[in-house]
């Protein structure tokens, strides 16, 4: 054959100065679609050999990685199905070349942000980093001529005569001055770890030393002595994990799995195993890691492949939200990859994925919820972060989270909601037949509260994560006979407000007058003084902020409206208790005021708000008191 010389047929303008130029921060991704071509051309022998089409010697199918440093070239050689030269000019000058156009064209529209993954560039990726470019390649087909293409990075191309004796195809990029990082070891080292680290043909990747006993060499106790020899060294595990069936594996395998994948993390506390063929197909194991609080809680730790190569951590609207906590691999072909997210958001297919994924999720924690409830209970520290998270922020999750989200009580006892509710609702149901859950934040500074609600036999939940506010108004709006509120919302004789009406022991006007002086005392001028006729037994004064404005506050996070607003506080003046009738009988007024300084103290005190000179004035004056 006499060599063929061409132009590509260009349609636009002449894309390679436009290669070279975007996706500039991921140049590396070159080596991923060579390597997952020559990955292609190995499994389609492979194929052939299987279906008969194929009846030659398959040899060592291994994909040889290899840097020149004299000649400035890296190759990536393949024993795979090769290629004639009627080939190389189909496949590689024009389905190849017209992709990589229409690629172009797409991200220009999309811009470099829209992008997920790069899959759709191809063979022609090799000019991000090469100014030149060869093809050198024997078809598997009996009788075929090897063949050699070239090209500068310009439109123009050359097939000639090779002189190739084995089977496969080698790629071999000229590195341009520019991109001399990809011709360092290391650096081709940690990309093929990246992307490559679990594809289905082994790749080699130069040798390394391994220490091994010499029989000839002997130490003075008679055992071997060492020596090294060179190996060579396979990057690849080429069945990882999630491909296998869950029949044959152990928890060990996949505890295992997961420290290669993340050396540093704890044991996880449980995982799935993904394993879907129709309608689409998916493959994978997700992890839920251990997390001791929230701020150690770090997205972006799954790892999304397709047909075992590597794409993205990146994995924003394939996974739901929440389950973005988890960690572990997603191996999907059917996930498109070189479109725009909005595209991905609204496309059918991943849709069903996501929702898949959320299912299996959901079925699984009921599963080990309803088996090993005991062991659930344990891990519920951190698992309720994912259960919650997903309650609030995923409607198809939420209804099944309702059967296996607990609720802890301030004794440390867990509760489904249906059992907790059975447990509270004979004695705090209110006027309205709403069963009302009472909740602390925070077991230790509301302790007062606390102990005023065990001593009217109510029952109080521990709700003292970040995400319990939103969960609190998921569980209101999921149920609409229930109501939660804090111990401190309120007076006791109110938080759970059955409708009796007390009789005030004081007279109208000596609870105008009682109001008076407090209302005169006060120096938080925004704070609201009301009074209310409550049982003797609840506190003189009690200093509480209500449900509602500061769950707001919470839900916003300290930003927006109410953010900027302090805490409505209001100063509860209980004139049924003894003390009101005291102070209401008090003659002297310098009396009066120590009287009412002190109870409206020791309220600041029960809710944490007494420090400072404040604090200092409240002790002086309790001593002299007691003097
Ligand atoms: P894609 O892999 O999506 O088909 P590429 O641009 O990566 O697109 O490759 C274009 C075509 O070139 C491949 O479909 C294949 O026919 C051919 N090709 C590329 N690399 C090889 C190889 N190492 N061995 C055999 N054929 C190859
Ligand atoms: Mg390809």
């Amino acid at each position: 054959m006499t060599a063929q010389k061409g132009s590509i047929q260009v349609n636009t303008e002449n894309i390679f100065p436009i290669i070279k130029k975007f996706l500039y921060s991921d140049h590396e991704i070159f080596l991923r679609e060579l390597i997952s071509n020559a990955t292609d051309a190995t499994t389609k022998l492979q194929h052939f050999s299987s279906i008969g089409e194929f009846n030659g010697e398959m040899g060592d199918l291994r994909i040889l990685v290899k840097i020149d440093q004299k000649n400035k070239t890296l190759s990536i050689i393949d024993r795979g199905v090769g290629m004639t030269a009627e080939e190389i000019d189909k496949y590689i000058n024009q389905i190849a070349f017209s992709g990589a156009e229409e690629f172009v064209k797409q991200y220009k529209k999309a811009g470099e942000a829209g992008m997920i993954g790069h899959f759709g560039l191809g063979f022609y990726s090799a000019f991000m980093v090469a100014k030149k470019v060869e093809i050198d390649t024997l078809s598997f087909r009996e009788g075929a001529k090897p063949a050699r293409w070239s090209c500068d990075g310009s439109t123009e191309f050359v097939i000639d005569k090779s002189k190739r004796k084995e089977r496969g195809t080698e790629i071999i990029l000229h590195i341009d001055d520019e991109n001399q990082e990809f011709l360092e070891e290391g650096r081709i080292s940690g990309l093929l770890q990246k992307y490559c680290r679990f594809l289905p043909v082994p790749i080699q990747f130069g040798t390394r030393t391994e220490w091994v006993d010499d029989p000839e060499n002997k130490e003075e106790d008679g055992s071997p002595k060492k020596k090294s020899i060179q190996v060579d060294r396979i990057i690849n595990d080429v069945a990882p994990l999630w491909k296998k069936s869950p029949s044959e594996l152990k928890d060990e395998d996949y505890k295992e799995f997961y420290r290669t994948l993340y050396p540093m993390s704890e044991t996880p506390l449980f995982w799935i195993h993904l394993n879907v063929d129709y309608p689409f197909n998916l493959t994978g194991i997700l992890y839920f890691p251990q997390v001791k609080n929230e701020l150690e809680l770090q997205r972006n730790k799954i790892q999304l492949y397709s047909n075992q190569v590597f794409v993205t951590d990146d994995v924003k609207d394939v996974v739901p939200e929440f389950l973005m906590l988890l960690h572990g691999v997603i191996d999907s072909p059917d996930i498109p990859l070189n479109v725009s997210r909005s595209f991905l958001q609204s496309d059918a297919q991943v849709k069903k994925i996501t929702s898949h994924i959320t299912k299996k999720v959901a079925d699984k924690l009921e599963e080990i919820f309803k088996n090993d409830r005991k062991e659930y209970e344990e891990k519920w520290s951190s698992v309720g972060l994912f259960v919650k998270y997903g309650a609030v922020s995923d409607e198809k999750f939420a209804d099944k989270a309702l059967k296996f989200a607990l609720l802890k009580d301030a004794e440390g006892k867990f509760h489904t909601l249906e059992e907790y509710k059975a447990k509270v609702e004979a004695n705090q149901k209110n006027k309205d037949n709403k069963v009302v859950f009472l909740y602390t934040t925070n077991a230790k500074t509301q302790a007062p509260f606390i102990e005023t609600a065990k001593k009217r036999g109510y029952d109080v939940l521990e709700m003292d994560g970040p995400l319990d506010s939103h969960f609190i108004g998921f569980l209101e709006h999921k149920d609409s006979d229930l109501s939660i509120v804090r111990v401190d919302a309120d007076a006791m004789d109110k938080l759970i407000d059955k409708g009796e009406k007390r009789e005030s022991v004081l007279s109208d006007t000596q609870v105008e007058a009682l109001k008076k002086t407090f209302t005169d005392q006060v120096t938080q001028k925004d704070w609201e003084i009301q009074t209310e006729a409550l049982s003797p037994d609840d506190h003189f004064i009690t200093v509480i902020k209500p449900e509602w404005e500061r769950r707001m506050r919470e839900m916003q996070g300290g930003a927006g409206m109410f953010g900027m607003l302090p805490d409505r506080v209001v100063v509860m003046i209980n004139t049924n208790h003894p003390l009101a009738g005291k102070i209401a009988g008090l003659k002297e007024e310098a009396e009066k005021k120590e009287f009412v300084e002190q109870s409206f103290d020791l309220a600041l005190l029960s809710q944490n708000m007494l420090d400072g000179a404040a604090l200092e004035r409240f002790i002086r004056r309790t001593e002299s008191m007691m003097k």
